[in-house]
Formats: C-alpha cells, sequence, structure tokens
C-alpha cells in the first residue's frame, strides 16, 4: 500500500485525499490552518454555463457527473449533506443581453442547461423592477463550510490529519516516510521551489455573507440568482454574496474599494434593505490557460501538483483529483491539457 502526504486542505486537498483512499492509498494531510484560503471563502457554487455569452462551462457534461457521484460519496462517508441542487435565476436587463439569452435558449446543445422564466418567484418581492429572468438548470452549491471541517474532523480522529506548514527543511525527513507527497497548497504554491515555471494568473476574491431583513409573510427565496454578483440563501435570512475580481492586489485583506463594488452590484439588484455581516477575501489560484496544474514536479521524481482550479474548484476538484490519483497509483497517463510538461519549453 503507498503511503503518501497531502499538503493543504482546500478542496483540492481533500479530494485528492479522498481520491487517493478510493484507490487504496495511506494519505496523511496537513493543513496550515491560515486565517483565509480561497476555499473558505468561496460559495462553492457550480454554474454550468457562465460569461457575458452564456457558454457552457469547459467540460461540464462530463466534470458534473463526476463530482456529483464523487461528492456524494463523500457525503455518505461523512454523514452529512452539502451537495444542493439549485437552479439559477439569471436577471437580464439590457434588450441585447435578453435577446443572446434567447438565441441561446434555442440551441440545441443548450436546451437542457437554460431556460425562460416569466417571473422570479419568490424572489420577485426582493427585486427591483424591470428585470426578464432566464433559469441556468443543473447548477448545484457544493457547501465548502460543511463539506471541509467534516472531512478534517474524520481525518483526524482517524489519526491522519495534522495542523502543520510544509517546509522545505522537512523534506529529507517526509521523503523517507511517505511514497509520494502531493501539493495541493492553493495560491501559495507559487513560492513552491519543486514546481518553477508555471504560468500563474491568480486573481483574489472579496465577498460577503448578508442579512436580508424580510417581511413577516415572505418565503426566503430558495434560488441562487445572479447578475454581476451572484446571490446564495444560506438560510435563517443570511445569503453569501459576491464574488470580486482582482488581479492587482498587495494582500489577502478585504478592502474598501471592492466592497463598495460590490456594495453596488447588489444594491442594482435588491430593492430590500440588507445588512453586510461578514466581509472576507482570498486570492484564487488561477492559471493563465484556465487549466489546472496536475503532475509530477521536474526537480523530484515522488513529488506531485494539484492546483490551478482557479474560479471552478467545485466542479473540477472530483474529475482531476481522480485522474491525478490514477496517474499517481496506477501509472495512467496525464492528459497533456493539464500535465504540467505543457510549460517544460
Ligand atoms: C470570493 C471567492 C468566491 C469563489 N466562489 C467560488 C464558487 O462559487 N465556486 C467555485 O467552484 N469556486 C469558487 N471560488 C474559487 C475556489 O475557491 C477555488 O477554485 C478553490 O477553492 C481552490 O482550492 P484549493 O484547495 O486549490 O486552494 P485553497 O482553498 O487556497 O486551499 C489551499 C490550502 O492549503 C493550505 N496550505 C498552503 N500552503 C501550505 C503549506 N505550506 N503547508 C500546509 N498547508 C498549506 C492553505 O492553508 C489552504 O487551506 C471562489 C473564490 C473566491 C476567492
Amino acid at each position: 500500500m503507498k503511503k503518501i502526504l497531502v499538503v493543504g486542505q482546500g478542496i483540492a486537498g481533500t479530494a485528492m485525499t479522498w481520491a487517493l483512499r478510493q484507490r487504496g492509498a495511506q494519505v496523511h494531510l496537513i493543513d496550515s490552518d491560515a486565517p483565509t484560503s480561497s476555499s473558505r471563502v468561496a460559495a462553492g457554487i457550480i454554474n454550468p454555463v457562465t460569461g457575458k455569452r452564456f457558454v457552457k462551462s469547459w467540460g461540464v457534461e462530463t466534470f458534473l457527473p463526476a463530482a456529483r457521484l464523487f461528492y456524494k460519496s463523500l457525503e455518505d462517508y461523512l454523514g452529512i449533506s452539502f451537495w444542493h441542487e439549485t437552479p439559477i435565476l439569471r436577471l437580464l436587463r439590457a434588450t441585447q443581453e435578453a435577446n443572446d439569452w434567447s438565441s441561446r435558449c434555442g440551441m440545441p446543445d443548450y436546451a437542457e442547461w437554460l431556460g425562460e422564466q416569466a417571473d422570479a418567484g419568490d424572489w420577485s418581492p426582493y427585486l427591483h423592477p424591470g428585470f426578464s429572468f432566464g433559469e441556468i438548470r443543473k447548477s448545484v452549491r457544493v457547501d465548502f463550510s460543511q463539506l471541509l471541517p467534516a472531512f478534517r474532523s474524520k481525518m483526524a480522529e482517524e489519526g491522519v490529519f495534522s495542523v502543520q506548514t510544509w517546509s522545505y527543511e522537512q523534506f529529507d525527513r517526509q521523503a523517507s516516510v511517505f511514497d509520494a507527497l502531493v501539493f495541493c497548497e492553493g495560491w501559495s504554491a507559487m513560492n513552491n521551489p519543486f514546481f518553477p515555471g508555471l504560468a500563474w494568473q491568480v486573481v483574489k476574491g472579496e465577498a460577503f455573507i448578508i442579512r436580508i431583513a424580510t417581511e413577516s409573510g415572505l418565503n426566503m427565496p430558495r434560488e441562487m440568482i445572479k447578475k454581476e454578483a451572484i446571490i446564495v440563501p444560506m438560510g435563517d435570512g443570511l445569503y453569501w454574496a459576491g464574488g470580486t475580481y482582482n488581479w492587482t492586489f498587495d494582500d489577502e485583506a478585504p478592502t474598501e474599494g471592492e466592497k463598495e463594488i460590490l456594495l453596488g452590484r447588489l444594491h442594482d439588484m435588491l430593492a430590500v434593505p440588507f445588512e453586510v455581516v461578514t466581509h472576507r477575501a482570498a486570492v484564487r489560484p488561477a492559471t493563465k490557460d484556465r487549466r489546472p496544474f496536475l503532475g509530477r514536479s521536474p526537480r523530484h521524481q515522488n513529488v506531485f501538483i494539484f492546483n490551478g482550479l482557479g474560479t471552478k474548484g467545485a466542479l473540477l476538484a472530483p474529475f482531476w483529483a481522480q485522474h491525478l490519483a490514477e496517474h499517481l497509483l496506477n501509472g495512467a497517463a496525464l492528459d497533456p491539457e493539464v500535465d504540467i510538461r505543457r510549460f517544460s519549453n
């Protein structure tokens, strides 16, 4: 049985650990427990159709069913529920936007993913007038705030998790104990000496938890809604609201500037008052070619990376963690589209 150390317990390290264990490996997982991380700030939304042009996400037809099976197996193992299939109500304002939506809905390969909707349902009393509406089907919220701590506790109970910051000085000792190390460090991996020359394009994001004061008698909506920002009902009058995108930043702290931008986007949708309960920020481990980073270090035979999940960790982590696990344990070939050897020239 292979003994493997996984470094980092965001969604990448969690999925990697589970994929390796499912294939019989003995895994020890460590995490530095930093005050913020991309996975801890994220809403965990899987949105199959994104962008201004309403285009299907890369590989969604393959990655979404893989994600469902994978997260369902984790739900069974942990005895919790964190996979919530919830449509996204897309708010459309400009005529051009509504027309583009209609033509996408008319395309045969979009029929199962998109629909037109006459009204906003339970959201109606919360929104400004003047929108038309589309529905993004098969969207999901993977509640990382349930999954990550539950997985960590279970690993700790089994004695295979420790709070620890990996550093280079530990390498010789670890290399004598473990058959392989897999780094899942999020954007901190930019400083990892085992993986030079990767084309990162990290992007900071900020998000709120807001409370919307509801008049008595109003139902709390179930769907997520999206325009420039996305609002996700979490229960008890609380909603996740975000996020922003900033490619130049000094640190991981929340900023007043992005707060103002996000507030503006929320006021553009919501006609009702709301209160910002928390304001958080983190850096997404995004890549220039928008493809994950998988593979073996050019500097050490037994050192691997699983990273570069960018804005789509919830969708991508399950499929690609299993792909890397097959490579590492069973020698399966890595897809060149994600293999970090694409940067070796
Ligand atoms: C505002 C915002 C909203 C987002 N919304 C969504 C969304 O709705 N849907 C979606 O799919 N994605 C979303 N994302 C992106 C998503 O968060 C990422 O794709 C994903 O979480 C990246 O996970 P990761 O495990 O690679 O990195 P991280 O989450 O950063 O995890 C890395 C972990 O490694 C640990 N670590 C780092 N270095 C070391 C070390 N040397 N030793 C030990 N531990 C270490 C860190 O403490 C951390 O826990 C969002 C991101 C942001 C910022």
